[in-house]
């Protein structure tokens, strides 16, 4: 099977290569970890955790980092304003290391509840401030850095094709660049590679920069890395110099992704990444989400609604990753619906008859003819650059198919090998939240069917409503009947 992506350093769709037969080497740029993840930021990343499904259903190894930033990253992409941590420390009352943990237990705790493949190494910035500074150390050697009054910044003039990934035009740049910018850079896109502690102020986090890297008479100094370093000095702590795939927002192409391969591969001087996947947006309503717009919404907001985590990724499944997504509370709830239909299909396992037959055995009426062949299906539209809202479809019409034939004619072997591959690639937990009734729930099922056949209708409608009671709703068709679950089951 050909596994094909977007791949924005080509511009095209390309066929996945890695380094490595059968193993694939991914960084994803994690969150900065002074707020609550936001569902924009969630949405990435569960098309990330598809992208680890969909290799490791092509058979590869998949090792993959994904870092923390809890330093460094500041409020202005130009490398001015406040440190979101510093800040989101003076906000909550507390210090920069008390959010940064806070912050990243809560969004350990989304992306378990969202059913995440955790990526091997989820790897603190400031975990790694030895390798940054080494990283430093060679760029310096190398010539690429130089020192001005607030830090230590890389010189992307001596980087020739620092404009090539993101087909930048740096004069029109410089022309319409803001005064905020320090003078002192002899560059417009020259970017921070450690930023000094301003003169009179104690931040939370700070390092005392290493005298070698300093120019010559700079006084002893604190200070922190610049937010594009981290994620190089640790992809490379890790996975080495050359990595297979690189994830992120769209949003990161122009500065911080653009600034992870100057400063990559000036230190290293062989190529960074060779694939490189970006998703767009997650807008809500149709407007960027943002905080003062009130749109701010977190995985614990569509909780408190009533929606589960998996509701929520498979509203973020129907979208295509390039594609802008919209959130609104009506996609959402069309999200749920579609999940319980799911639900209630996988349900169905427990309810046909225990004999495993092949395709060949069953009578060709009631075949189910596609069951068998759609894993592969499946498969083979998420490979095709990740295509889930294809993927989906396929099961859909796999579905309604199955919705249509008598429980005898389905092949509950085909039904449950279809149900696992869904669950290994979409990450739904579809066979996990779909329990058998227990026995007491049967025996009120055949009760309520005599009471019918007899044409006892108070006593059936009775029984009905006592199965109503316990989640379980009932479905007559072709003359016979099917419980369902009615609406809530629990992720
Ligand atoms: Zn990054």
């Amino acid at each position: 099977m050909t596994l094909k992506f977007h791949n924005t350093l080509s511009g095209e769709i390309d066929e996945f290569k890695p380094q490595t037969p059968g193993k694939a080497l991914i960084y994803t740029c994690g969150p900065t970890v002074y707020d609550y993840a936001t569902i924009g930021n969630l949405a990435s990343y569960i098309y990330w955790d598809t992208l680890v499904r969909v290799l490791m259903a092509n058979n590869y190894q998949v090792v993959r980092v994904m870092n923390i930033t809890d330093v460094g990253h500041l409020t202005s992409d130009a490398d001015e304003g406040e440190d979101k941590l510093e800040k989101g420390a003076k906000r909550d009352g507390k210090n920069a290391w008390e959010i940064a943990s806070f912050y990243t237990k809560a969004f350990i705790s989304d992306i378990n509840q969202l059913n995440f493949i955790q990526p091997q190494y989820l790897a603190k910035a400031s975990d790694y401030i030895p390798d940054q500074l080494n990283l430093i150390r060679k760029l310096k050697e190398k010539g690429y850095t130089y020192q001005i009054d607030d830090g230590i910044y890389f010189d992307t003039s001596k980087f020739p094709t620092y404009a090539d990934f993101a087909h930048l035009d740096l004069d029109a740049q410089k022309a319409g660049a803001r005064v905020e910018f320090n003078p002192e850079k002899r560059n417009h896109s020259d970017f921070a590679l450690w930023k000094f502690t301003p003169t009179g102020t104690k931040r939370d986090m700070e390092w005392e920069a290493p005298s070698d890297l300093l120019d010559s008479g700079t006084q002893k100094v604190m200070g922190f890395p610049g937010w594009h370093l981290e994620c190089s000095a640790i992809s490379m702590a890790i996975l080495g110099e050359t990595l297979d795939i690189h994830t992120g927002g769209i949003d990161h192409i122009p500065v911080h992704h653009t600034n992870e391969i100057a400063q990559s591969e000036a230190a290293n001087g062989v190529k960074f990444c060779n694939y490189w996947l970006h998703n767009e947006f997650l807008k809500v309503n149709g407007t960027k989400i943002s905080k003062s717009l009130g749109n701010y919404f977190t995985l614990s907001d569509l909780v408190k609604k009533g929606f589960s985590p998996l509701d929520f990724r498979m509203f973020v499944l129907q979208g295509n990753y390039r594609n802008e997504g919209n959130f609104t509370f009506e996609g959402l709830q069309a999200a749920k619906n579609r999940l319980l239909n799911w639900r209630n299909i996988a349900a169905l396992r427990h309810q046909t008859h225990d004999t495993i037959k092949s395709d060949a055995d069953t009578n060709q009426d009631e075949k189910t003819v596609s069951l068998y062949a759609t894993p592969q299906a499946l498969i083979e539209a998420l490979n095709d650059d990740l295509g889930t809202p294809e993927g989906l479809k396929i099961i859909d019409d796999a579905f309604s198919t199955l919705l249509s034939k008598k429980l005898a004619s389905i092949n509950q072997a085909a039904l449950i090998q279809l149900l696992q591959t869904i669950d290994d690639v979409l990450g739904l937990k579809l066979l996990e939240t779909t329990p058998d009734i227990d026995d007491e729930t049967k025996q009120f099922i055949i009760q309520r069917n005599t009471f019918r056949d007899l044409k006892q209708w108070d006593k059936a409608d009775e029984i009905r409503n006592q199965l109503l009671d316990r989640g379980i709703v009932l479905r007559d068709s072709q003359n016979e009947t099917i419980w369902e679950y009615s609406n809530k089951v629990s992720d």
